[in-house]
């Protein structure tokens, strides 16, 4: 069992504003008291009991500090320090303060394949680096791609999340049911033996999104989506990719391809020549084609809507229930959990397994 620092974090840390919430939690800005450097502070909620329908299972922690201990990279968000209280664990982590990606790019008024490949390739760095580690993320999507810092000429990605990845074992199979609906790979629905090549279908999937503002396999609900997923069922629409290039669809084409095998990986693709252009020509195609804007803003627009409805409706639950706890109507350990816990209560299909519905064997 991983051991993380019994010190109380708020001896050690100012703790300051929300900077984010996820399903097992918060992220806030944290000043250390003895230097004054500013931190992140990601607070997760732990299970009280086995089984409880609130908070995070220690392993699981266990895991994603395990994981992010092991990868020092430049696109990858840098861990300090973990604390551990009785009802949750703090991981102090690298601040980012640009945003994510794609609401820094749905702020521009045009932007060229070359300046989005800019990105793309530190995306590719990232996660390159990540898979010779043997560490698949499985939860790659607009909302887990940052930037460092906004105002920089050329502004540094930072990957985060990592509540989902794992660390392949050699001769173990890894099966997950978790991820986001638009950006998982067959592979997943299907609950087969997974590698990191999984992430090189979400990296497909994010690209196509990037260039059209059109989701590839969105259906009207989630089980819509799965089924275009598992049925391969995406096409370039000419009306929303009049403005690409050819080399930027055949690169992905080679991601979002069904076997995971024939996929190109994280290596491979940092040398497409979309990427990488070997000739003046390819340079050229690059720097003539674009991203369509208007699509794209209107894609994010949706997306940040689609969010805050989400965290609202989480809110409206958790009201709910608090309500029906003052009247009684629970047991106490119901009441202990809901008075302690902001589970998002989601019904999203996948969203419901998110974190550890997995097994290897
Ligand atoms: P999820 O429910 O998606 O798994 P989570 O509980 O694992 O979320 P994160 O996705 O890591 O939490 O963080 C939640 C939000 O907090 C992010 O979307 C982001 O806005 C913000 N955030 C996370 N890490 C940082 C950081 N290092 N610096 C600044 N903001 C951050």
């Amino acid at each position: 069992m991983a051991v993380f620092k019994l010190d109380n974090v708020e001896d050690l840390y100012e703790i300051g504003d929300v900077l984010g919430s996820g399903h097992f939690g918060q992220v806030r800005e944290v000043r250390e008291r003895l230097t004054g450097t500013l931190w992140a502070g990601k607070f997760l909620k732990l299970q009280r009991s086995v089984g409880s329908r609130f908070g995070l299972e220690r392993k699981s922690v266990e895991q994603e500090v395990e994981i992010l201990q092991s990868l020092q990279h430049q696109n990858v968000m840098a861990l300090k320090d973990v604390f551990e209280s009785r009802a949750e664990v703090v991981l102090i982590v690298e601040l980012i303060r640009g945003g994510e990606l794609f609401d820094f790019i749905a702020e521009k008024e045009n932007l060229m394949e070359s300046e989005a490949i800019d990105f793309l390739k530190q995306i590719l760095q990232g996660v390159c680096y990540m898979h010779s580690k043997q560490i698949g993320h499985f939860d790659l999507k607009p909302e887990n791609i940052m930037l460092l810092v906004k105002h920089a000429p050329s502004p540094d990605i930072k990957i985060i999340d990592f509540g989902m990845a794992h660390r392949f074992i050699q001769g173990v199979e890894y099966r997950s049911m978790g991820g986001t609906p638009q950006y998982i790979a067959p592979e997943i629905i299907n609950f087969e033996p997974l590698s990191t090549a999984a992430d090189m279908w979400s990296i497909g999937v994010i690209t196509y999104i990037l260039l059209s503002g059109l989701s590839p396999f969105q259906g009207e609900t989630d089980e819509e989506t799965l089924k275009n997923i598992v049925a391969m069922s995406y096409v370039f629409e000419p009306h929303y990719f009049s403005q690409t290039s050819s080399m930027a669809k055949d690169f992905i084409q080679k991601l979002l391809t069904k076997d995971q095998r024939e996929r190109m990986t994280a290596e491979d693709c940092l040398i497409h020549p979309w990427i990488k252009p070997l000739t003046k020509t390819q340079m050229a195609r690059r720097n003539r084609s674009s991203i369509n804007m208007k699509y794209f803003k209107r894609f994010n627009a949706k997306r940040k809507w689609k969010m805050s409805y989400n965290m609202v409706s989480a809110c409206n639950r958790l009201y709910k229930l608090k309500l029906v706890c003052k009247t009684g109507a629970v047991d106490k350990q119901d009441l202990r959990e809901c008075e302690s816990d902001q589970e998002d209560t989601e019904t999203k299909t996948v969203s419901l397994l998110r974190r550890r519905l997995s097994s290897s064997s």
